[in-house]
Protein backbone atom coordinates (compact mmCIF):
# COMPACT_ATOMS: atom_id res chain seq x y z
CA UNK A 1 0.00 0.00 0.00
CA UNK A 2 1.81 3.31 -0.94
CA UNK A 3 0.88 6.74 1.34
CA UNK A 4 -2.20 7.65 -0.97
CA UNK A 5 -3.84 4.41 -0.16
CA UNK A 6 -3.09 4.67 3.33
CA UNK A 7 -4.37 7.86 3.61
CA UNK A 8 -7.68 6.78 1.79
CA UNK A 9 -7.97 4.08 3.51
CA UNK A 10 -7.44 5.90 7.17
CA UNK A 11 -10.10 8.34 6.14
CA UNK A 12 -12.07 6.21 5.07
CA UNK A 13 -12.16 4.48 8.38
CA UNK A 14 -12.51 7.70 9.88
CA UNK A 15 -15.58 8.36 8.37
CA UNK A 16 -17.50 5.37 10.08
CA UNK A 17 -16.22 6.76 13.42
CA UNK A 18 -13.79 4.39 14.19
CA UNK A 19 -10.59 5.87 15.97
CA UNK A 20 -7.80 3.73 17.00
CA UNK A 21 -6.36 1.75 14.29
CA UNK A 22 -3.20 -0.52 15.06
CA UNK A 23 -1.41 -2.85 13.69
CA UNK A 24 -0.43 -6.07 15.44
CA UNK A 25 2.83 -7.35 15.24
CA UNK A 26 3.60 -10.03 12.64
CA UNK A 27 3.65 -12.94 15.03
CA UNK A 28 0.34 -11.97 16.87
CA UNK A 29 -1.35 -11.78 13.41
CA UNK A 30 0.08 -15.28 12.88
CA UNK A 31 -1.28 -16.66 15.50
CA UNK A 32 -4.44 -15.45 15.33
CA UNK A 33 -4.78 -17.09 12.12
CA UNK A 34 -4.32 -20.14 13.84
CA UNK A 35 -7.58 -21.42 14.63
CA UNK A 36 -9.14 -20.85 11.44
CA UNK A 37 -6.20 -22.97 9.57
CA UNK A 38 -6.98 -25.43 12.01
CA UNK A 39 -10.26 -25.24 11.12
CA UNK A 40 -9.72 -25.77 7.45
CA UNK A 41 -7.67 -28.64 8.34
CA UNK A 42 -10.44 -30.26 10.41
CA UNK A 43 -13.10 -30.05 7.85
CA UNK A 44 -10.81 -31.18 4.86
CA UNK A 45 -10.03 -34.38 6.83
CA UNK A 46 -13.98 -34.79 7.97
CA UNK A 47 -14.39 -34.92 3.80
CA UNK A 48 -15.76 -31.13 4.09
CA UNK A 49 -15.08 -28.47 1.72
CA UNK A 50 -11.14 -28.61 0.67
CA UNK A 51 -9.84 -25.33 1.41
CA UNK A 52 -9.33 -23.39 -1.75
CA UNK A 53 -6.79 -22.76 -4.21
CA UNK A 54 -6.49 -19.91 -5.98
CA UNK A 55 -8.88 -20.10 -9.08
CA UNK A 56 -6.34 -20.33 -12.42
CA UNK A 57 -9.41 -18.78 -14.29
CA UNK A 58 -11.73 -15.99 -13.31
CA UNK A 59 -14.30 -16.76 -10.52
CA UNK A 60 -17.90 -17.05 -12.55
CA UNK A 61 -18.80 -13.61 -10.45
CA UNK A 62 -15.27 -12.07 -12.00
CA UNK A 63 -16.96 -10.43 -14.90
CA UNK A 64 -15.64 -7.32 -16.27
CA UNK A 65 -18.50 -4.65 -16.34
CA UNK A 66 -20.42 -4.22 -19.92
CA UNK A 67 -19.63 -8.23 -20.69
CA UNK A 68 -22.65 -10.28 -20.69
CA UNK A 69 -22.34 -13.37 -18.33
CA UNK A 70 -22.88 -16.79 -19.20
CA UNK A 71 -26.25 -18.33 -17.48
CA UNK A 72 -24.04 -20.19 -14.26
CA UNK A 73 -25.30 -22.65 -12.32
CA UNK A 74 -23.54 -22.56 -9.04
CA UNK A 75 -24.10 -25.05 -6.93
CA UNK A 76 -23.33 -25.14 -3.12
CA UNK A 77 -20.17 -27.59 -2.21
CA UNK A 78 -22.89 -29.37 0.21
CA UNK A 79 -26.29 -28.97 0.34
CA UNK A 80 -27.51 -26.89 3.29
CA UNK A 81 -28.77 -28.31 6.26
CA UNK A 82 -32.47 -27.77 7.78
CA UNK A 83 -32.14 -27.92 11.12
CA UNK A 84 -35.63 -28.57 12.95
CA UNK A 85 -35.50 -26.97 16.30
CA UNK A 86 -37.00 -30.01 18.73
CA UNK A 87 -40.55 -29.44 20.19
CA UNK A 88 -40.91 -29.60 23.80
CA UNK A 89 -43.83 -32.45 24.25
CA UNK A 90 -46.83 -31.22 26.18
CA UNK A 91 -47.14 -33.79 27.60
CA UNK A 92 -44.56 -37.39 28.05
CA UNK A 93 -45.38 -40.16 26.67
CA UNK A 94 -47.89 -42.53 28.96
CA UNK A 95 -48.14 -39.84 31.38
CA UNK A 96 -50.79 -40.39 34.69
CA UNK A 97 -51.97 -38.31 37.12
CA UNK A 98 -50.11 -40.38 39.24
CA UNK A 99 -46.75 -39.18 37.51
CA UNK A 100 -48.03 -35.42 37.32
CA UNK A 101 -48.64 -35.37 41.07
CA UNK A 102 -45.12 -36.43 41.59
CA UNK A 103 -43.70 -34.62 38.98
CA UNK A 104 -45.78 -31.25 40.82
CA UNK A 105 -43.88 -32.43 44.21
CA UNK A 106 -43.30 -29.53 47.17
CA UNK A 107 -43.73 -27.40 44.34
CA UNK A 108 -41.97 -24.04 44.85
CA UNK A 109 -41.81 -23.11 41.33
CA UNK A 110 -44.02 -19.20 41.89
CA UNK A 111 -44.84 -17.31 44.86
CA UNK A 112 -48.61 -19.00 45.34
CA UNK A 113 -46.35 -21.97 47.11
CA UNK A 114 -45.73 -19.18 49.77
CA UNK A 115 -48.55 -19.28 51.52
CA UNK A 116 -50.32 -22.46 50.78
CA UNK A 117 -50.99 -25.18 53.35
CA UNK A 118 -51.94 -27.70 50.64
CA UNK A 119 -51.27 -28.78 47.05
CA UNK A 120 -54.64 -29.10 45.43
CA UNK A 121 -54.38 -31.28 42.71
CA UNK A 122 -57.77 -32.37 42.19
CA UNK A 123 -60.12 -35.04 42.91
CA UNK A 124 -62.47 -37.24 40.83
CA UNK A 125 -62.60 -40.23 38.39
CA UNK A 126 -59.05 -41.15 36.22
CA UNK A 127 -61.11 -42.07 33.10
CA UNK A 128 -63.64 -39.08 33.40
CA UNK A 129 -65.32 -38.29 30.55
CA UNK A 130 -65.83 -34.69 31.82
CA UNK A 131 -63.41 -32.53 33.38
CA UNK A 132 -64.17 -29.19 35.42
CA UNK A 133 -62.00 -26.40 35.68
CA UNK A 134 -61.74 -24.22 38.27
CA UNK A 135 -59.53 -21.11 39.17
CA UNK A 136 -57.87 -21.69 42.16
CA UNK A 137 -58.44 -23.28 45.39
CA UNK A 138 -59.83 -20.92 48.47
CA UNK A 139 -59.29 -21.47 51.76
CA UNK A 140 -61.61 -24.79 52.67
CA UNK A 141 -59.70 -26.34 49.93
CA UNK A 142 -56.24 -25.08 51.14
CA UNK A 143 -56.95 -26.63 54.16
CA UNK A 144 -58.45 -30.24 53.34
CA UNK A 145 -56.04 -30.57 50.03
CA UNK A 146 -59.40 -31.11 47.81
CA UNK A 147 -60.56 -28.83 45.04
CA UNK A 148 -63.98 -27.49 45.91
CA UNK A 149 -65.25 -28.62 49.01
CA UNK A 150 -66.24 -24.93 50.39
CA UNK A 151 -69.63 -22.97 49.48
CA UNK A 152 -68.76 -23.14 45.70
CA UNK A 153 -67.81 -26.91 45.53
CA UNK A 154 -71.05 -27.82 47.12
CA UNK A 155 -73.15 -25.82 44.93
CA UNK A 156 -71.09 -27.33 42.07
CA UNK A 157 -71.43 -30.74 43.39
CA UNK A 158 -75.78 -29.59 43.59
CA UNK A 159 -75.42 -28.48 40.33
CA UNK A 160 -73.54 -31.85 39.13
CA UNK A 161 -75.94 -34.38 40.75
CA UNK A 162 -79.13 -32.07 40.65
CA UNK A 163 -78.87 -31.04 36.82
CA UNK A 164 -78.07 -35.24 36.16
CA UNK A 165 -80.83 -36.70 37.73
CA UNK A 166 -83.45 -34.29 36.37
CA UNK A 167 -82.18 -34.80 33.12
CA UNK A 168 -82.16 -38.55 33.71
CA UNK A 169 -78.06 -39.11 33.48
CA UNK A 170 -76.99 -41.35 36.05
CA UNK A 171 -73.92 -39.36 36.96
CA UNK A 172 -72.50 -38.06 40.11
CA UNK A 173 -69.97 -35.99 41.20
CA UNK A 174 -67.72 -39.06 41.67
CA UNK A 175 -67.78 -39.64 38.07
CA UNK A 176 -66.36 -36.76 36.48
CA UNK A 177 -62.75 -34.84 36.93
CA UNK A 178 -62.49 -31.76 38.99
CA UNK A 179 -59.56 -29.48 39.21
CA UNK A 180 -58.21 -25.83 38.66
CA UNK A 181 -55.95 -23.85 36.74
CA UNK A 182 -53.58 -23.36 39.78
CA UNK A 183 -53.19 -25.91 42.38
CA UNK A 184 -52.31 -23.38 45.06
CA UNK A 185 -54.68 -20.85 47.12
CA UNK A 186 -54.03 -17.47 45.57
CA UNK A 187 -53.89 -14.70 48.86
CA UNK A 188 -56.94 -13.28 49.59
CA UNK A 189 -58.26 -15.50 46.92
CA UNK A 190 -56.94 -12.93 44.50
CA UNK A 191 -56.98 -14.13 40.69
CA UNK A 192 -53.98 -15.90 39.62
CA UNK A 193 -51.23 -13.81 38.29
CA UNK A 194 -50.07 -14.72 33.94
CA UNK A 195 -46.82 -16.31 35.35
CA UNK A 196 -49.00 -18.16 38.20
CA UNK A 197 -51.24 -19.77 35.43
CA UNK A 198 -48.60 -20.08 33.00
CA UNK A 199 -46.41 -22.13 35.58
CA UNK A 200 -48.78 -24.47 36.63
CA UNK A 201 -50.99 -24.40 33.23
CA UNK A 202 -48.00 -27.05 32.29
CA UNK A 203 -49.77 -29.38 34.81
CA UNK A 204 -53.45 -28.83 34.04
CA UNK A 205 -52.69 -29.15 30.62
CA UNK A 206 -50.78 -32.57 31.02
CA UNK A 207 -53.65 -33.35 33.53
CA UNK A 208 -56.44 -32.79 30.98
CA UNK A 209 -53.99 -34.91 28.07
CA UNK A 210 -54.01 -37.64 30.46
CA UNK A 211 -57.56 -38.18 31.08
CA UNK A 212 -58.15 -37.01 27.60
CA UNK A 213 -61.91 -36.42 28.41
CA UNK A 214 -64.65 -35.72 26.03
CA UNK A 215 -65.56 -32.50 26.59
CA UNK A 216 -63.95 -29.82 29.66
CA UNK A 217 -66.04 -27.44 31.38
CA UNK A 218 -64.35 -24.20 32.13
CA UNK A 219 -65.99 -22.46 35.48
CA UNK A 220 -65.36 -18.77 34.96
CA UNK A 221 -63.15 -16.18 32.70
CA UNK A 222 -59.78 -17.48 34.38
CA UNK A 223 -60.20 -20.84 33.43
CA UNK A 224 -61.32 -20.12 29.88
CA UNK A 225 -58.44 -17.50 29.59
CA UNK A 226 -55.93 -20.29 30.58
CA UNK A 227 -57.92 -22.79 28.18
CA UNK A 228 -58.89 -20.85 25.56
CA UNK A 229 -56.21 -18.06 25.45
CA UNK A 230 -58.76 -15.40 25.19
CA UNK A 231 -59.66 -12.05 27.60
CA UNK A 232 -63.56 -12.23 26.61
CA UNK A 233 -65.22 -12.63 29.65
CA UNK A 234 -67.88 -15.51 30.81
CA UNK A 235 -70.72 -14.07 29.20
CA UNK A 236 -69.20 -13.14 26.07
CA UNK A 237 -67.94 -17.32 26.01
CA UNK A 238 -70.93 -18.97 27.00
CA UNK A 239 -73.44 -20.57 25.15
CA UNK A 240 -71.35 -21.99 22.52
CA UNK A 241 -68.79 -24.85 21.86
CA UNK A 242 -64.82 -23.68 22.02
CA UNK A 243 -61.86 -26.26 22.14
CA UNK A 244 -59.03 -26.95 24.10
CA UNK A 245 -56.43 -28.67 21.60
CA UNK A 246 -59.13 -31.40 20.04
CA UNK A 247 -61.85 -31.22 23.33
CA UNK A 248 -64.47 -29.33 22.99
CA UNK A 249 -65.37 -26.97 25.86
CA UNK A 250 -68.15 -25.11 27.51
CA UNK A 251 -67.57 -22.39 29.36
CA UNK A 252 -69.96 -21.48 32.16
CA UNK A 253 -70.24 -19.12 35.45
CA UNK A 254 -67.91 -19.98 38.61
CA UNK A 255 -69.92 -21.26 41.34
CA UNK A 256 -68.59 -18.49 43.52
CA UNK A 257 -70.43 -15.65 41.42
CA UNK A 258 -73.48 -17.90 41.33
CA UNK A 259 -73.76 -17.60 44.74
CA UNK A 260 -74.12 -13.76 44.95
CA UNK A 261 -77.66 -13.17 45.80
CA UNK A 262 -78.26 -11.14 42.17
CA UNK A 263 -76.84 -13.41 39.82
CA UNK A 264 -80.55 -14.57 39.03
CA UNK A 265 -79.78 -14.75 35.19
CA UNK A 266 -76.87 -16.50 35.44
CA UNK A 267 -77.94 -19.14 37.60
CA UNK A 268 -80.69 -19.80 34.80
CA UNK A 269 -77.83 -20.00 31.98
CA UNK A 270 -75.44 -21.69 34.11
CA UNK A 271 -77.92 -24.41 34.02
CA UNK A 272 -78.65 -24.25 30.67
CA UNK A 273 -74.74 -24.53 29.80
CA UNK A 274 -74.23 -27.80 32.28
CA UNK A 275 -77.39 -29.25 30.65
CA UNK A 276 -75.67 -28.89 27.25
CA UNK A 277 -72.29 -30.35 28.34
CA UNK A 278 -73.65 -33.48 30.18
CA UNK A 279 -76.16 -34.27 27.27
CA UNK A 280 -72.98 -33.86 24.85
CA UNK A 281 -70.65 -35.99 27.12
CA UNK A 282 -73.40 -38.61 28.28
CA UNK A 283 -75.93 -38.99 25.68
N1 LIG B 1 -62.90 -21.98 43.61
C1 LIG B 1 -62.15 -22.56 42.65
O1 LIG B 1 -61.94 -22.01 41.58
N2 LIG B 1 -61.63 -23.73 42.91
C2 LIG B 1 -61.84 -24.37 44.05
O2 LIG B 1 -61.29 -25.46 44.18
C3 LIG B 1 -62.63 -23.76 45.01
C4 LIG B 1 -63.16 -22.56 44.78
Amino acid sequence: MNPDQVRQYLSFYQDLGVKNIYRRKASEAAKAAEPLAAGVVAASAAGAAKPAKTPAKPAPWAIEPGAVAPPTLIKPATKPQIVVPELIPLAPTGDTLLQISADIGDCHRCGLSKARSKIVFGSGNERAQLVFVGEGPGADEDAQGLPFVGRAGQLLTQMIDGTAAKEGIPIHRSDVYICNVVKCRPPENRTPLPDEMEICGEFLFRQLMAIQPKAICALGSTAAKALLATKDGVTRLRGKWHKWRDIPVIVTFHPSYLLRPYNQDAKREAWEDLKRVLHFVYD
